[in-house]
């Protein structure tokens, strides 16, 4: 995971917030309060900025429920859910696996929506009254200026959770639509992989198109719906650029997994890595081991049992005079700890363990005893080697 904090735990669910939201967060009630301050001139700049942090909060709260529901229809379906994130982009939920059906699929793909839809719709009709006054005023923007606070929240936050339902509708993969989508391919096809194929070209053409939109609207070019102008032209043609990636690459992670399918980890670990032993100190760890090497991590072994790892990391954690005084024993992650695989795990279980707990290495075991290490590039090296199954 990237860089950020812990938020709070909900339903055992932990949320988390990246540092990048903090710049969305500020995005957002900088735009509305500017709007704010526009639209209402009687308001003072107290009101006016403590209306649009909180709406912006508000807003945020409800991407969180969207994702919540997505992690709770995954859970309920046996499908363990790590966190969710807030970031740059609105949220994320960090699901153990895609689902095995596409019935569970479609599911779970379309109940995020359907909650911002929800939240929307019950916002407005909460609203209704207000939006009378509007439309019983001589001029939209007189009637905008006669709502207080609480009705512009709830207008503002109704429509843009409406949108937020509409936009994730989009059949771009991997955005919920494009899951969707995905799900009824699979359905009719049987075939997972094809219908992926198919979700993420259709993910990616929209994504460029929302590139080229958005370049348009910085030269000035009026789109409906996204108007014009160089903020908003960057902003379409940045999210554009963040879904082609995410679409390609989401893509790319299938077709990996699917080749590591049925390989077992054996096949692709470094059998004989360099070990330790826990009471070497620091100091001799570095000289003997570290230096003239590129390896990060280092599995510590006494007798024939593996009882920890330790890794750069860990050693530059500790200051440069007590190496000489520190052992190996104190910095390493101990056994307990470790993530493991064993040698006749399947290739796709390694891979899964290796990113979703962002660790370079595992050690292979047999019970206590090493048989091996398995690192990233291991596995990419792997599969350079038989880059030819790519093409199938
Ligand atoms: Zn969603």
């Amino acid at each position: 995971m990237r860089s950020g904090f812990r938020l709070a735990r909900i339903f055992g669910i932990q949320v988390r917030i990246d540092w990048s939201w903090l710049l969305i967060l500020l995005l957002v009630t900088w735009s509305l309060g500017s709007s704010f301050g526009q639209v209402h001139p009687n308001w003072g700049p107290a009101t006016v900025w403590g209306v649009a942090l909180f709406a912006a909060l508000l807003f945020f709260t409800s991407v969180l429920l969207h994702e919540l529901a997505h992690s709770l229809v995954a859970r309920a379906r046996g499908i363990p859910v790590q966190s969710i994130t807030l970031f740059l982009f609105g949220g994320v939920s960090s699901i153990q696996h895609d689902p095995d059906s596409p019935g569970v699929e479609f599911v779970m793909a379309i109940v995020g929506p359907l909650t911002s839809l929800v939240i929307g719709i019950v916002l407005l009709l909460v609203a209704t009254p207000h939006v009378r006054v509007i439309t019983s005023a001589t001029s939209a923007t007189q009637g905008l200026a006669q709502l207080g606070p609480l009705a512009t929240i709830l207008l503002w936050l109704g429509t843009i959770n409406v949108v937020l339902g509409i936009f994730n509708m989009v059949p771009a993969f991997p955005l919920d639509g494009g899951r969707v989508l995905r799900s009824i391919l699979w359905g009719i096809s049987g075939n997972l992989r094809s219908a992926t194929r198919w979700a993420s070209w259709l993910g990616q053409a929209i994504a460029w198109l929302m590139i080229v939109a958005g370049i348009a609207m910085v030269f000035g070019v009026h789109i409906p719906y996204f108007g014009t102008g160089l903020l908003n032209g960057l902003w379409l043609a940045f999210i554009g650029w963040f879904l082609n990636s995410a679409s390609s690459q989401s893509y790319q992670q299938i077709v990996v997994h699917d080749i590591l399918e049925g390989v077992s980890v054996e096949r692709m670990m470094r059998t004989d890595p360099p070990t330790v032993p826990p009471d070497s100190s620091l100091s001799s760890l570095v000289h003997d081991h570290v230096m003239g090497t590129d390896e990060v991590g280092f599995p510590v072994v006494e007798g024939d049992q593996l009882v920890g790892i330790v890794t750069i990391d860990d050693v530059r954690a500790i200051p440069r005079d007590e190496w000489e005084t520190t052992t190996v024993r104190d910095v390493m992650t101990p056994f307990e700890k470790l993530i493991t695989v064993g040698p006749n795990d399947d290739g796709a279980v390694a891979l899964d363990r290796l990113t979703q707990n962002d660790v370079r290495q595992l050690p292979v075991v047999n019970g206590r005893f090493l048989v091996g290490l398995l690192r990233r590039r291991d596995v990419m090296q792997w599969l350079q080697a038989h880059a030819e199954r790519f093409r199938k």
